[in-house]
């Protein structure tokens, strides 16, 4: 666990006897690391106490492919099988049971594809799949359809349609790079995707998403960061679930990231029996803001195959949120989101703080339970455009909720609304025959009636 910083400029995790006579040339080498990655009963046997469980899943026919570098594998606890490491990369035989809600592309990303890998959901970003591959597999990914799959493999064709569709796409302003993991990638390959994004002018800034700096440290080489820092601005987010995952290698590989001017975020995923107590998750946000890491969000586990046993409550999350936010910093308080099943991106959920309202105040309540109002002004006026204001900028169609504060828009409907609420009568009575029966309308009546035709 990283303390200080002297602890984690010298020291390294315990490695177990298998690999204790590996000179440290080859340990730290992320080549040796991937080539060594475990996947069998047999070889995980060596260094892990598996249980029946354990063995069933790993035996299983068709499951989510297995990998684990042995860094990762030297985290795992070898005699207990609730070790927060080896549940997430290691299958269960509970992996193969099926559950209400199941999905195969629980996001509706391959329909929000303009060409093969490349996501366009929102306005202005895109999430931009470079590679299937990773360095080990999480039992819970998301994207386990296509994710490991060696003969579903993006290759240079596809980065180069991914490349075009975004130079001719100028409200794209942010890319994200994911996967699979774009730190598996050959090095020349990365590094030639990164140039040609930061060609395309109207490219604001690029993100990577990895879960290399966790599963294999020992790729953050220094030739890496110098590669990376070329290309500002430049975000990275990794992925760590458990404050167990947080070692001096990896506050070492962050340390790097972040000298090199890469802001660093992390994106956890909730799961049963792995980080699921506040307590868990307050001290991972804790180790990650030490190691310069700043928690960006906390997904709920989505409706993937092979999921299921790892599915909490949304309780279970807002109970978290809860024992965080005023508890903390502020810094270290993730956004908790549940990525909408369907495809409608990610939703934020988080306890109410905001408890009523009147025209002039509102009334709020903290962390504690303390209750107060804020006076709100009565003469606010909403603010106009001019020359200090930003930019406008077109998002067709994708205006949303914002659209109806401002008045541009009345209503936003679900699909089919109209047809479902027009009821024409079905004999002669219509609303103009029915007028002609009233009695003259009474003060305020006949607006009403002008309205309804
Ligand atoms: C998560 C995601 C993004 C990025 O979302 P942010 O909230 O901006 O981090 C973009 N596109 C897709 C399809 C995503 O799933």
């Amino acid at each position: 666990m990283a303390t200080t910083s002297n602890a984690i400029a010298q020291a390294n995790s315990p490695r177990p006897a298998l690999w204790a006579n590996v000179p440290d040339e080859q340990w730290n080498d992320w080549r040796w690391q991937l080539s060594h990655r475990l996947n069998s009963v047999d070889e995980l046997s060596q260094i892990i106490r598996l249980t029946p469980d354990e063995i069933q899943g790993l035996r299983a026919e068709g499951k989510f492919r297995v990998d684990i570098t042995p860094y990762f594998a030297s985290l795992i606890d070898p005699d207990d099988p609730e070790c927060p490491i080896r549940q997430q990369v290691i299958p269960h035989a509970r992996e193969l049971v099926a559950f209400e809600g199941i999905m195969t592309d629980s996001l509706s990303e391959d329909a929000h594809s303009p060409v093969p890998g490349l996501v366009h959901r929102y306005p202005d970003r895109v999430l931009m799949l470079v590679t299937t591959q990773c360095a080990s597999y999480c039992r819970y990914c998301t994207r386990s359809r296509i994710v490991g799959d060696p003969s579903a493999m993006f290759n240079k064709r596809h980065h180069d349609l991914q490349i075009e569709y975004l130079k001719r796409s100028p409200q794209v302003r942010d890319v994200l790079l994911s996967g699979g993991d774009p730190l598996t990638l050959p090095p020349r390959v990365l590094e030639d995707l990164l140039r040609r994004l930061r060609e395309i002018p109207h490219i604001e800034i690029i993100r990577i998403g990895s879960r290399v700096p966790v599963f294999m440290p020992q790729r953050i080489t220094d030739e890496l960061v110098e590669m990376l820092r070329q290309f500002h601005p430049l975000w990275m987010n990794i992925h760590v679930n458990h404050p167990r995952e947080i070692t001096p290698e990896l506050a070492r590989a962050c340390g790097k990231l972040a000298d090199a001017g890469i802001p660093l975020g992390n994106q956890s995923v909730l799961l049963a029996g792995v980080n699921d107590h506040p307590d868990t998750i307050r001290q991972l946000c804790h180790e990650l803001v030490k190691i310069r890491v700043r928690p960006y969000y906390l997904y709920q586990c989505d409706l993937v195959q092979g999921s299921g046993h790892f599915r909490t409550t949304v309780a279970a999350g807002l109970e978290i949120m809860e024992n965080l936010r005023g508890h903390t910093s502020g810094y270290a308080v993730p956004m908790y989101c549940i990525d909408a099943p369907g495809g409608g991106g990610k939703l934020p959920v988080m306890p109410n703080y905001l408890i009523s309202q009147s025209h002039d105040h509102v009334v709020l309540r903290n962390f504690e339970g303390y209750i107060t109002s804020y006076a709100q002004p009565t003469n606010y006026q909403r603010p106009r455009r001019n020359k200090f204001t930003g930019p406008e900028r077109a998002e067709p169609g994708q205006e949303g909720v914002a659209a109806l504060l401002r008045g541009e828009r009345l209503s936003i409907k679900p699909e089919s609304w109209d047809e479902t609420h027009i009821r024409l009568p079905d004999d002669a009575i219509s609303m103009s025959d029915l007028r002609s029966e009233q009695h003259p309308p009474e003060d305020g009546e006949g607006s009403v009636w002008t309205k309804i035709n």
